[in-house]
């Protein structure tokens, strides 16, 4: 059997052709950055963060979840540096005025991309080519700050409009103006750029309420949002995604070994809860220069995605860069009392931080194969004769599979009638579907086409079993089963499925 490696195109056209994923706001032409999750997707999507929710927090003692507000109060931004510094280096080509992220645009000197720190001068210098018209006319690199914001309360457009105004015309004291803009600065606030700080802040309650012992790790799952430059790679980098950060509160004194603790679950949790292969992941350890501006030391995890191997998620030692902004913005003790000694000190943080569409991306990527498989594989006792020869005299089919870990597949088993218009079949597959839905759940029923497509819809979207009823079914009870990596079919008594 021939196996195809992965493209991007081939994982966007399947997910978009069996209800996994889609563009966002897709019935008005689209959203750049922004994605829609069908019936498939979100079952793989939930069922991605469940099992990191059961993994990380139910299964161990250590860990707590909160679930904070995504619009914080906007001193959240200013203490945790988002505001100053939560910025990519934009440049704008002169030619075609398409505009990039500098630390993208790749050295033709030395094939790699430039750092962030590139300048004008030696983007033009060293011939960097415009990804959209091929020209080397590049303007003043400039922070571009990725927080969206937003205006919460009773602001109106035309207050907004006349705070403009006013602090254009410099000097003015008109007081409704003056007015204008203090509402206008009062209401902006910011979509959380990333869920850590709704953990941060609600440290201290949880000292205060449930004092757990230390280390101790405060889970969160969420929504978070970057009005990314340039939004690619399907869900790989897009505006509003999904993250899964836990910030683990330890004794400074210990970090080092809470941190490589930590990375040998991250390694766990990747490999052997998701099934993503060890030979896909790639430890990087990221240098002072390229580190987030909180950050003592950071791995981040990339994986071999089919465009490039690239960031998963990624393991950060915040130190007590975030406590310590806390305590000094709001003026609170954000301190914790070692149970034993009596000790008082602020915690330091370890931070594995989790993106879910780089999750799903990576399960697809290991997930899809295209397998070339003699064509008459799978018979198929309901296709007509015409087909079946003309099926025969073909060498070769292509066959789609997802295999999927079985606890992240959308369906654990199909069940169908072998054919659709004998009632006693039907009924039997029924009772079988609905037995098993009662047990398992997430059971589907097809009875569209003939086996052989029916086949072909569940193996692309990942279903591990497909149960068939057929006329000996109604004698002795028993079913066939397929298996959808194997193709093979066994007889199976429906008591023991
Ligand atoms: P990158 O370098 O790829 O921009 P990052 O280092 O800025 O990522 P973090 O701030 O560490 O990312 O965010 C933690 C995780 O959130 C990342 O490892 C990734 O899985 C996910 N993530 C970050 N930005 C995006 C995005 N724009 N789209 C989808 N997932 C994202």
């Amino acid at each position: 059997m021939a196996e195809k490696t992965v493209n991007l195109d081939d994982l966007v056209s399947l997910c978009k052709r069996r209800g996994f994923i889609f563009p966002g706001s897709d019935v008005y032409g689209g959203m750049a950055g922004t994605w829609d999750y069908g019936p498939l997707g979100v079952m793989l999507k939930r069922k991605i963060m469940q099992t990191w929710w059961k993994y990380w927090v139910e299964d161990r003692e250590d860990m707590f979840g909160v679930d904070a507000a995504i619009i914080m109060n906007p001193k959240t931004w200013v203490a945790s540096g988002h505001t100053a510094t939560f910025s990519d280096p934009l440049v704008e080509c002169g030619s075609c005025h398409g505009r990039f992220r500098a630390d993208k645009i790749v050295d033709p000197k030395t094939g790699k991309n430039f750092d962030a720190t590139v300048t004008k001068e030696q983007l033009n210098s060293d011939g960097a080519k415009c990804p959209t018209c091929g020209k080397t006319d590049w303007g003043e690199v400039r922070p571009f700050n990725m927080m969206f914001s937003t205006h919460v309360g009773a602001v109106l457009p035309e207050d907004i409009a006349e705070s403009a105004n006013d602090s254009k015309s410099k000097g003015s004291t008109a007081p409704e103006s003056a007015n204008a803009k203090k509402l206008v600065n009062n209401s902006t606030a910011y979509l959380r750029p990333e869920t850590a700080q709704g953990i941060f802040t609600n440290y201290k309650n949880v000292v205060d309420t449930l004092y757990p012992d230390l280390p101790f790790g405060l889970a969160q799952q969420g929504k978070a949002f970057r009005n990314e430059i340039s939004p690619r790679d399907f869900v790989f980098r897009s505006r509003e995604f999904e993250q899964m950060e836990i910030e683990y509160f330890v004794n400074p004194e210990t970090w080092e070994e809470n941190f490589e603790k930590l990375l040998m679950s991250v390694h766990d949790f990747l490999e052997n809860v998701i099934g993503l292969p060890a030979s896909s992941l790639h430890e990087e350890e990221v240098a002072p220069e390229g580190r987030a501006h909180y950050s003592k030391r950071t791995i981040d995890m990339n994986f071999d995605y089919p465009i490039g191997s690239d960031e998963i998620m990624g393991i950060a030692y915040r130190t007590d860069f975030d406590l310590g902004n806390i305590a000094r913005e709001s003026g609170k003790k954000m301190e914790y009392r070692d149970k034993t000694t009596g000790k008082v000190f602020t915690p330091h943080v370890i931070e594995p931080s989790f993106g879910v569409e780089r999750l799903i991306m990576a399960v697809l990527t290991t997930a899809y194969t295209e397998e070339e498989i003699p064509a008459k594989t799978e018979s198929d006792t309901t296709e007509s004769a015409d087909f079946a020869q003309a099926k025969s005299s073909a060498k070769s089919e292509t066959r789609i599979v997802l295999k999927l870990p079985e606890n992240l597949a959308p369906y654990r088993f199909c069940v169908s009638p072998l054919l659709k218009n004998k009632p006693e079949l039907v009924e039997k597959a029924k009772a079988v579907y609905a037995q098993l839905r009662k047990k398992y759940g997430n059971v589907t029923w097809d009875d569209s086409g003939n086996i052989g497509k029916r086949y072909r819809k569940q193996d692309e979207i990942g279903t591990p079993k497909c149960v068939v009823i057929d006329f000996d079914t109604l004698t002795d009870d028993t079913v066939t089963v397929r298996d959808r990596d194997t193709m093979e079919q066994t007889r199976v008594k429906i008591e023991e499925l």
